[in-house]
């Protein structure tokens, strides 16, 4: 049986003590909550070591946003798997819908991202899913069987097990528009199929796929009900610790 995810993404959102002051928030409302979720915050780099710090005691591990693939070296900006591994962090999110249009990550680039984290100790989240174009272009199977192909090539089949994948159609990212729990469940068993051929039905089996995209107290449990949907991934929504916490509740 998979174990649930809760993870929240903070983007960019919020100085070090604002940080220290939502992790700690959190903690507190997770103190009477029944539910066996692993809980992740992801807030921005600066803000990492202050919120290992303010989560110690309690449930909540950290991630980060994004990684670099080099180690050292003349990357200005760049954020090693070292740097966040000595901090504590212990997820990072590869691939975000944002960081491939914003910032112009590849597909290439996830991939080198992936095989750097797995190298490490932290636990990567794969992020992939279609944008609205290409869903009403009929092209969601399309894209996300490139995605996690592209993301999987190279990877070696003894490190899969630490993999977590996210689907997140970015059509429902920060939209109010969430894919219906039938429609995401869909989706992930197709990315469950797609790690089945390039690993084995045992090791695709074992992999955690979160949904993310609009994500609130009110469809969580909906959603985390599918079969395949072993979590969520949220944006706007994880920057309420109320709100947060019953979303890790319905995480049962
Ligand atoms: C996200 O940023 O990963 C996300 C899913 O955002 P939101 O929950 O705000 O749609």
């Amino acid at each position: 049986m998979r174990r649930k995810i809760v993870a929240g993404n903070w983007k960019l959102n919020g100085t070090v003590r604002e940080t220290r002051r939502l992790v700690l928030a959190l903690k507190n409302r997770l103190a009477g909550i029944d539910s066996h979720a692993d809980v992740v915050v992801c807030p921005p780099f600066v803000s990492l070591e202050a919120a290992v710090d303010s989560a110690r005691g309690s449930r909540i591990l950290v991630g980060a946003q994004d990684v670099f693939w080099e180690r050292s070296g003349a990357y200005t900006g760049g954020v090693s798997v070292e740097m966040l591994e000595a901090v504590g962090v212990r997820y990072v999110l590869i691939g975000h819908s944002e960081r491939r249009s914003v910032f112009g990550e590849t597909d290439e680039d996830v991939n080198r991202k992936l095989r750097r984290v797995l190298e490490g100790t932290m636990i990567p989240i794969v992020c992939v899913g279609e944008t609205l174009e290409e869903r009403e272009s009929g092209l969601t199977r399309d894209v996300v069987t490139r995605q996690v192909t592209l993301a999987m090539s190279s990877v070696a089949p003894d490190q899969t097990g630490r993999i977590v994948m996210a689907y997140e159609p970015v059509w429902a990212i920060g939209t109010g528009r969430t894919a219906t729990p039938e429609g995401a469940n869909e989706v992930h068993v197709l990315i469950r199929g797609v790690l089945a051929g390039i690993l084995s039905r045992s090791s695709a089996d074992g992999i955690q796929i979160l949904y993310g995209g609009s994500v609130k107290p009110e469809n969580a449990a909906g959603l985390m009900s599918q079969s395949d949907v072993d979590g969520v991934l949220v944006g706007g929504a994880s920057l309420d610790p109320a709100g947060f916490a019953e979303i890790v509740r319905a995480a049962r």
